[in-house]
């Protein structure tokens, strides 16, 4: 059986995974416990956010880049690889007529 800290079992709806105590997020609102991303520009705002927030009374909890930067850096690595094979055919090509 795993034990849990004292008293916040109490204060706390908490989940337990792999052995750890957690904590369940919890909307200081309305006190649901279901959160959904929803994609907005806001007024005045030249790009897209993802909110976080609330699925229960849409209270925001986050807000993240609409865009993912990981992603489109892995995306530009692979461009970059792709060019630099293209440059080192043509570099090849060119030393051969050289030669
Ligand atoms: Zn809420």
């Amino acid at each position: 059986m795993i034990k849990q800290p004292n008293g916040i079992g109490n204060i706390f709806k908490n989940t337990i995974t792999k052995g750890l105590f957690m904590a369940t997020s919890k909307c200081s609102s309305c006190g649901s416990h279901s959160f959904e991303m929803v994609t907005n520009e806001p007024h005045n705002s030249n790009y897209k956010y993802n909110f976080i927030q609330c699925s229960g009374c849409g209270a925001v909890i986050g807000v993240t880049e609409f865009f993912n930067i990981g992603q489109i850096l892995n995306e530009h690595e692979e461009i970059i690889k792709k060019i630099q094979d293209q440059l080192n055919y043509i570099s090849s090509m060119v030393y051969n007529m050289q030669h």
